[in-house]
C-alpha cells in the first residue's frame, strides 16, 4: 500500500473522528512504525484530544488484566461509553493484532464499533512505552473514546510507566499470590488510585483486603487527598464491575476538582517532550558515526589537545 501524503493524513484523522476503525487502525500503525508521516500525524491529533479518561491496569502476570479488561469494556459499553483498549507489550517483536488473538473474550467486542482494541509491541524502541504509546492513546482520545484502558501484558518493570501515562491507575491483585510481598513490589502501593483484589471467588479475599487495607491505612496523606478504595471482583464473571467503573468515575471526578488532573496530565506531557527530545538527540549523535569532524575530535583527542568530555560537548553545541 502505497504511503498516504499530506492530505491523507488530515482525511485519516478526520474519519477517525468519525469514530472509523480502518483509519484509527492505520492511525496507529503510522504511530507504531514510526512513519515520516508521524510528526503530521502527531500536529494533526492534537487540537482533538484530551477528553478521553485513560485508566491504567496493572499487576503481576495472572491477576487477571486481561479478563479484567474485557469485562471492564463490558461494563463501560453498557453505560453507553465509547472504549479503547491498547495492549501494549514491551517485552515483545510482534504486534497488530498477534498479542490479542487469543484473547477470546475480547471477541466479543470485536464487531462492536463502539471499541478499538489494539495491541502493541514498543519494539525495542529505546524510549519504550513512554515514547510510543502516548502517540497511541492520542490516536485513541481523537477518535472519541470517553475511557482508554492501557494494560501492559508480558513481563518486565512497566507498572510505574503504565502509572506515568494513565488519569487513573488501577492495581490489581489476588488472593493467593504472595499478597505482602505483591502489594509491597516495586512501589505499587504509591501507584494505586483504585485497588482491585480480583479472584474474590478464591479462599483467602478477605485476609487480602483485610492486609491491604492496613498497609494503605499506614500511608501519611495530605488533607483532602484521594484515598485509594478496595474493589472486590470476580472478572471471570463479570462480579463487582459495576463497583469498579464507580470508583473511576469518582476518581475522575476527584482529579477534575482538585485540579489534579491537569498537574498529572502536564506532568505526562513533560515526560514526553522530555522523551521525544532524548530520542531526537541519540539519533542526531548516533548519526554521526563515520563523521568526518568526529574522526577530527578524535585525532585531537589522541594528540592530547583535547580531552573526550570536552569533544563531547563539541558535538553537542554543534547538533
Ligand atoms: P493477566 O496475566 O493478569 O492478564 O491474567 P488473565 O486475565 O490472563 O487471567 C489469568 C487466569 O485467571 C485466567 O485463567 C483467567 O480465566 C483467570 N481469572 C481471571 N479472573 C478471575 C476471577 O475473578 N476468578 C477466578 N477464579 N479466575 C479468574
Amino acid at each position: 500500500m502505497a504511503a498516504p501524503g499530506r492530505d491523507d493524513v488530515a482525511g485519516l484523522v478526520e474519519q477517525a473522528r468519525e469514530g472509523r476503525p480502518r483509519a484509527v487502525a492505520r492511525l496507529i500503525s503510522l504511530v507504531e512504525d514510526e512513519s515520516p508521516l508521524l510528526r503530521e500525524v502527531s500536529a494533526a491529533l492534537s487540537p482533538h484530544t484530551g477528553t478521553a479518561h485513560v485508566v491504567g491496569l496493572t499487576g503481576s502476570p495472572g491477576v487477571g488484566k486481561s479478563t479484567t479488561t474485557a469485562a471492564l469494556v463490558a461494563a463501560l459499553r453498557g453505560r453507553g461509553h465509547r472504549v479503547g483498549v491498547l495492549a501494549v507489550d514491551p517485552t515483545s517483536p510482534f504486534s497488530g493484532g498477534a498479542l490479542l488473538g487469543d484473547r477470546i473474550r475480547m471477541s466479543d467486542h470485536a464487531t462492536d464499533d463502539g471499541v478499538f482494541i489494539r495491541s502493541m509491541a514498543s519494539r525495542g524502541h529505546l524510549g519504550g512505552l513512554s515514547w510510543a504509546t502516548p502517540q497511541a492513546l492520542r490516536v485513541l482520545d481523537a477518535a472519541g473514546c470517553d475511557v482508554v484502558l492501557l494494560e501492559t501484558v508480558g513481563v518486565g518493570q512497566s507498572e510505574v510507566e503504565v502509572s506515568g501515562l494513565a488519569d487513573t491507575t488501577l492495581v490489581l491483585l489476588a488472593p493467593g499470590m504472595g499478597d505482602g510481598i505483591q502489594a509491597s513490589k516495586a512501589g505499587i502501593l504509591e501507584i494505586g488510585d483504585v485497588f482491585v483484589i480480583n479472584k474474590a471467588d478464591r479462599d483467602g479475599a478477605q485476609s487480602t483486603r483485610r492486609e491491604l487495607r492496613s498497609v494503605l491505612g499506614m500511608a501519611e496523606r495530605a488533607e483532602g487527598a484521594w484515598k485509594p478504595p478496595i474493589v472486590m471482583t470476580v472478572a471471570s464473571r463479570q462480579e463487582g464491575l459495576d463497583d469498579l467503573v464507580e470508583q473511576v468515575d469518582l476518581h475522575r471526578e476527584h482529579l477534575r476538582d482538585s485540579g489534579e488532573l491537569q498537574l498529572r496530565r502536564r506532568d505526562r506531557l513533560r515526560r514526553e517532550i522530555r522523551a521525544i527530545a532524548l530520542e531526537s538527540v541519540r539519533r542526531r549523535v548516533g548519526d554521526l558515526s563515520g563523521h568526518a569532524e568526529l574522526d577530527a575530535l578524535a585525532q585531537d583527542v589522541l594528540a592530547g589537545r583535547t580531552d573526550p568530555f570536552s569533544a563531547a560537548d563539541r558535538v553537542l553545541s554543534e547538533l
